[in-house]
């Protein structure tokens, strides 16, 4: 076994609905900086005043429990007091309330969403963080963004605006290779703007400012930013309810569900009158938009909505409306 495992929990975070930790790990933006490791748990390194810190998230019944190990060149050893605090104080922002915790409204799909998913922690970012994991995520798969952004966290001292300049662009083309090295020059150019700017606790505060129609014109003017990145980063790291991301899962299951109506084609006005029905059901609706990628992952693909067992199926447009799923081959000899 490794030193890691053995390490007792040194921050608890208890909750009110059991959480459900893996979900929670599956799509969110700020989880594609943890990688699942053995036991279902999960694992991060912090970049901290030039300290590598290394963070196991595991579920214990009614709580998350953390180890907070500094990851030296020697192994595992204990954290200062100062960097303990300091992770801690991050942990706890990045963990802060679930599903249930949200108001969803009272449409029978969205309460039942708010059922299945009641367990699901939201996460929060660091916007610059929530905007660099956005950004590599384009176009790649999570699992693509959970290789490649530990390199860039190792290569740049934690992903921060300084050390992506520093690293440059023909390095960053190198680092970020299988996530698209064309975002090499996007990721450059943001990063200093940011840093000519004051850095990341300036751009937070900067985002935290304006309204959100500011924020959002303020992102989508950065490279390689547009409506879906700069929605993404609202949501996550400023937990806007004014906007939300849409991408073609998004799209797709709230319309076989019957909660929006398009025709099918994903323009900004289409995006804008499907951000509007769901905002209608209130603003908490943005915090919780990734339970219909959830769905989407799971029964409501895009070839072959599972309907059967789906647990949507009762109040689901297409359910009710498209022909039953066919026989599987087995059971129609
Ligand atoms: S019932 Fe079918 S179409 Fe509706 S959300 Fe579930 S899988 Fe998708």
């Amino acid at each position: 076994m490794k030193a890691h495992q053995l390490m007792p929990a040194t921050l608890v975070l208890p909750f009110d609905t059991r959480p459900d930790l893996a979900a929670t790990m599956d799509i969110q933006i700020p989880a594609l900086a943890w990688q699942p490791v053995e036991d279902h748990r999960y694992r991060r390194t912090y970049h901290l005043d030039g300290c590598r810190v290394e963070v196991t998230a595991w579920q214990d019944d009614h709580q998350l429990c953390f180890s907070i190990e500094d990851s030296n060149e020697n192994g595992p050893a204990e954290v200062g007091d100062h960097l303990r605090g300091e992770i801690e104080r991050i942990l706890r922002a990045t963990f802060p309330v679930q599903i249930a915790d949200l108001d969803l409204g009272t449409h029978p799909i969205l309460v039942a969403l708010h059922q299945r998913y009641a367990g699901v922690v939201v996460m929060w970012a660091d916007p610059f963080e929530a905007l660099v994991l956005t950004m590599l995520s384009q176009n790649r798969s999570g699992e693509t963004v959970r290789q490649v952004y530990p390199q860039l966290a190792d290569a740049t001292g934690g992903a921060t605006p300084a050390g992506l300049v520093s690293c440059g662009e023909t390095r960053l083309r190198e680092v970020i290779r299988s996530a698209g090295p064309y975002k090499a020059p996007r990721l450059f150019d943001t990063a200093v703007h940011v840093a000519a700017s004051g850095g990341r606790g300036a751009f937070a505060d900067r985002l935290a400012g304006l309204s959100p129609r500011e924020a959002l014109a303020d992102l989508v003017a950065l490279p390689g930013v547009a409506h879906k990145t700069a929605a993404c980063v609202l949501v996550f790291a400023t937990r806007t309810r004014a906007t939300l991301p849409v991408d073609v899962h998004l799209f797709r299951v709230t319309d076989r569900l019957g909660l929006v109506d398009h025709d099918g084609r994903n323009t900004t006005a289409t995006r804008e009158a499907l951000i509007a029905r769901l905002l209608a059901h209130g603003g908490d609706v943005t915090l919780a938009h990734f339970v219909f990628l959830l769905v989407g992952r799971t029964t409501c693909t895009a070839t072959a909505p599972a309907c059967g067992g789906c647990f949507l199926n009762e109040h689901c447009r297409h359910a009710i409306t498209a022909p039953p799923d066919p026989l599987p081959p087995e059971a129609a000899t």
